[in-house]
């Protein structure tokens, strides 16, 4: 058998603006990277073995998709939630204030590890009603949570086991909020964040139609020291 091989990464491939060749999978409403599609499957087949049903929020999304989200909490169209998913009120906030409240819960675009096709965002259906209302909050994944026996099984399945997903987002790494439901396939996903760099994230955001560009662009260094760079350093992670 050959060893999985992962293209060369342009920049534009980096940054969501290219799309590489990802994988519609239909039982998951999802598209990934052909190379961590089965480990997804595997997943779920282990999630099933268990009594949960994983289920995909989120997955592949592109540089236009955050940039929308990202314009849109900008400008208001689109809560912008504090550390503990409260409403703020953007009216009140300055545009660095503004900047650094998105980041807290949204990647600046181009920097979502969306946009490599390896990341996505879990939940389970077993233990939720068919009328629930899916949030991706912490609370949900906790205590008396819906999905709080399904990240206690995951716990114990991204440490035990070597698919080759983790959780990109935790506490202690940098300025983003924890997401226990985001997975990341570090196999390729690894390859993807070696790439990363400040000048490429800047040439984006001087090319883009994006709200608060200017602050963003004077800002640029300490945000990427804070949001971006420990998320894409090697680390050892479940
Ligand atoms: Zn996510």
């Amino acid at each position: 058998m050959t060893e999985p091989v992962v293209e060369v990464i342009t920049p534009e491939l980096l940054l969501g603006v290219a799309r590489a060749d990802l994988i519609s999978v239909s039982d998951f409403n999802c598209v990934l990277h052909p190379l961590a599609v089965t480990p997804l499957l595997e997943l779920a087949a282990a999630a099933k073995a268990s009594g949960f049903s994983l289920q995909v929020a989120s997955s592949y999304r592109d540089f236009a998709r955050q940039l929308l989200i990202w314009n849109n909490k900008a400008n208001g169209l689109r809560p912008v939630l504090d550390a503990n998913g409260e409403p703020l009120d953007v009216a009140l906030l300055s545009d660095k204030e503004k900047i650094f409240a998105i980041l807290r819960w949204s990647a600046l675009p181009g920097t979502s590890r969306h946009h490599w096709g390896t990341d996505l965002d879990v939940y389970d259906t077993s233990r939720m009603d068919a009328n629930y209302a899916l949030q991706l909050t912490l609370a949900e994944t906790q205590g008396d949570g819906p999905f709080a026996a399904f990240h206690y099984w995951l716990n114990a399945e991204l440490m035990n086991c070597s698919r080759g997903f983790f959780r990109p987002f935790c506490d202690g790494v940098g300025a983003v909020a924890a997401e226990p439901w985001h997975l990341s396939y570090a196999p390729v996903a690894n390859v993807y964040a070696a790439q990363m760099g400040e000048a490429i994230v800047r040439a984006q955001i001087q090319i883009s139609d994006i709200a608060l560009k200017e602050t963003l662009l004077e800002n640029l260094s300490e945000i990427y020291q804070r949001f971006i760079q420990p998320y894409c350093e090697k680390r050892k992670v479940y």
